[in-house]
């Protein structure tokens, strides 16, 4: 018998064998970790504008407020989040129906992988940048200007540059460069690479005062993050939309206490009563603001609540 059971049991093992070659073990679907292309649109009145992602980064939040360390994780914990904080880093495309703007173009891939997609999304949401006429900065810092340029070239080839006139009096000036910190020499740099070849075309235009700069968006001199630091307001048939730059960086700790400031401030006092009073109009008039550091799409309405602020972002639409 024993034969018998050894021819058996190899016959039991080959159609085990067989068996498994034919069905094999099912492995879980691969994650994919991706999201869809960034961009989220909205009617304001009868103007289009289109959140265009340029991706986030993750900031360790808790060391650049300036506020005790664990009254930022606390109000962290109290909005689900903690450290560190994945920031979007949101631009904004306006088509008036005779103009089509871009406020602020991201990083340009200049800051790693997390980020730089601004190009690729405005392509997705149906645009190309030579079609881009305006360009609005809210400030020079390299999360706002990267995208304006690629390696010398223009991004936007037709495009008139807008930005602050404090704005282009310090960072592009080699004077100012030269009496900055050496660790805050390379925000310079970015700046005048990303502006050179729009300079160099006569396609830079500083903003001085507050006003309408093509029909339905006006400049807002809001400084403080930066010395020329801009606010835009779009408005079309009376509904109208602040676009606040980097008025907010940190949206679990800002709106609950507006006065906590962040170290990107170059002036944090000034930088502060900017927050207070562009929050407190937009809450009162009930107006629709667009921030960059705001989650994705960053557009959304201010609610007064205690000493500060709660955030209604817009209700998603279809598109029109
Ligand atoms: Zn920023």
């Amino acid at each position: 018998m024993l034969p018998f059971r050894i021819a058996l049991a190899a016959l039991v093992a080959a159609v085990a064998v067989s068996s498994l070659a034919v069905v094999p073990v099912q492995a879980a679907a691969p994650q994919v970790r991706m999201q869809a292309p960034g961009f989220y649109r909205m009617m304001l009145g009868d103007f289009e504008v289109t959140a265009l992602y340029d991706g986030s980064f993750d900031l360790p939040v808790d060391q650049l407020l300036k506020q005790p360390a664990a009254r930022t994780n606390a109000a962290l914990a109290r909005h689900f989040q903690s450290l560190p904080v994945e920031t979007s880093v949101n631009a904004f495309l306006v088509n008036t129906g005779t103009k089509l703007v871009l406020i602020d173009t991201g990083t340009g891939g200049y800051s790693g992988p997390t980020s730089g997609t601004l190009l690729a999304n405005l392509r997705a949401a149906g645009y190309r940048p030579d079609q881009v006429d305006d360009i609005f900065i809210t400030h020079m810092h390299g999360d706002h200007v990267g995208g304006l340029s690629h390696e010398g070239v223009a991004v936007f080839p037709k495009a008139v540059v807008h930005a602050g006139k404090g704005d282009v009096d310090h960072f592009l000036s080699q004077a100012e460069m030269a009496r900055a910190p050496a660790d805050a020499r390379d925000g310079f740099t970015t700046a005048m690479n990303a502006f050179g070849p729009y300079q160099a075309s006569g396609r830079l235009q500083p903003v001085a005062a507050d006003g309408e700069i093509v029909p339905g968006v006006r400049a807002w001199g809001t400084p403080g993050h930066t010395p020329g630091h801009t606010s835009y307001v779009v408005e079309s048939k009376g509904v109208r939309l602040i676009v606040t730059g980097d008025l907010i960086h940190v949206a679990a700790v800002q709106l609950e206490d507006p006065t906590v400031t962040v170290a990107f401030d170059s002036n944090t006092q000034a930088a502060e009563a900017q927050r207070q009073k562009v929050f407190a109009q937009a809450a009162r008039e009930r107006t629709l603001i667009a921030a960059a550091h705001l989650q994705f799409p960053g557009i959304g309405h201010l609610v007064a609540s205690g000493k500060g602020y709660a955030y209604e972002p817009v209700n998603y639409q279809r598109g029109k």
